[in-house]
């Protein structure tokens, strides 16, 4: 049986020619639009404005709702990780981080999601989760997309169930008598997701056409409407796709996986330097600067004993003062199974302080998801392990 396309991994200019194709008035492409990006509906009989019809057109020629949530983990600061199922039964993992510590058990109200683009990754940094079990696939447009939409249908079911149902009656009757794409206001002051990362399992780039495409869906004023410039991609360092990155109409921003600032140190812990060194990753990454006019940023995990000596300090400033970029610290997370370790807060401060006196733009993250398995895989890793002895033949 021919596998259906997932609806969420169309574009609105695809599914207007099938609603022209199925002589559709084009009032009926907002409604459904509304259905899925705005109330994020996970049932065709749910459109309860889209005639019956329609309805089952749009069943036999589309699946819905791809990823299923199978654990979800809370840190005491309120980042949350959640474990995805997908169709295949591969798992996927998404970081949920509030903008600013919750205060007194408050909830925050902005949120960056760190976004998964595939199951594994191939490009085996030493010191990830991820990359200890290699690329199983990419994600599919709609498994990017979806992350999303669960989770903001996720909290807005919290929300309806904390309100009475308020939200949910608020949002059903918005958009259905709408002829156009207009963006719907009260939906967005309802948005929980402000700013994404791709940042999760798998190196984004690697999985280029679904990711450009499922962010288009993310940014498009009748799909996910988050600006772009809230959107960072972060890539370990190809260079090809970042030029290409470059020349893309949306104006995303970009983070480099650099964690070591001379090739020497690069070469140990991250394969992909082999292929693309520092040279050329600086080049690439200029030629993006150049024609974006904007910052890139350096994402540096320091690790105790490999990339945390001051020695790493000159070229780093270096580097980033050349680009003009920022750079964050971040105290690595120990993953189980893995020799690294997090570098003792003293020296986290003497490294940070050095990269200040070197005038260079630096934060030091105090890791949200430290209690939480939060570096990328550890979720899924640990799953795995428990459902395969579960699984064991005893
Ligand atoms: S750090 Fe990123 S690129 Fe490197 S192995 Fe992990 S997921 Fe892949």
């Amino acid at each position: 049986m021919d596998v259906l396309p997932a609806i969420t991994s169309q574009t609105a200019e695809e599914l207007k020619i099938r609603f022209q194709e199925w002589n559709q008035p084009g009032y009926r492409l907002s409604q459904l639009l509304d259905w899925l990006y705005v109330q994020r509906v996970t049932d065709w009989d749910a459109m309860s404005n889209l005639p019956r019809a329609l309805r089952e057109k749009l069943r036999t020629n589309y699946s819905l709702y791809p990823i299923v949530l199978l654990r979800k983990q809370g840190a005491r600061d309120t980042t949350q990780k959640f474990l995805w199922r997908l169709t295949d039964h591969s798992l996927v993992e998404s970081v949920l981080i509030p903008a600013n510590p919750a205060l007194y058990g408050e909830p925050s109200d902005r949120h960056t999601l760190c976004v998964s683009t595939q199951v594994g990754c191939a490009y085996g940094c030493k010191f990830c989760a991820s990359g200890l079990v290699g690329l199983k696939r990419n994600l599919g447009v709609e498994e990017i997309v979806e992350q999303v939409l669960a989770i903001e249908r996720d909290a807005s079911k919290k929300e309806s169930s904390v309100e009475g149902g308020r939200a949910e009656r608020d949002m059903s009757d918005s958009f259905s008598s709408s002829q156009n794409l207009n963006v719907d206001t009260r939906a967005l002051n309802s948005r929980l997701i402000s700013n994404l990362v791709i940042m999760g399992m798998g190196e984004p780039l690697a999985n280029y056409d679904n990711l450009m495409k499922a962010l288009a869906i993310l940014n498009a004023p009748w799909g996910g409407r988050i600006g772009a410039r809230k959107i960072t991609i972060s890539t370990s360092g190809l260079v090809p796709q970042i030029r290409k990155l470059a020349e893309e109409p949306l104006q995303f921003r970009l983070a480099i996986s650099l964690h070591g600032a001379t090739d020497e140190v690069r070469n140990k812990i991250m394969p992909v330097n082999r292929k693309f060194p520092l040279r050329e990753l600086t080049a690439a990454c200029e030629f993006y600067a150049q024609k974006r006019g904007r910052k890139i940023t350096f994402e540096y995990i320091l690790i105790g004993g490999v990339n945390d000596g001051l020695e790493q300090v000159k070229p780093l400033a270096l580097l980033a003062r050349r680009l003009d970029a920022k750079v964050n610290l971040i105290p690595y997370n120990q993953v189980e199974g893995l020799r690294w370790k997090r570098p003792d807060p003293h020296q986290q401060e003497s490294f940070f302080l050095a990269l200040q006196k070197e005038k260079v733009n630096v934060t030091l993250r105090r890791e949200k998801g430290h209690d939480i398995d939060a570096a990328c895989g550890q979720l899924r890793l640990r799953t795995e392990k428990e459902l395969s002895h579960l699984q064991a033949p005893q």
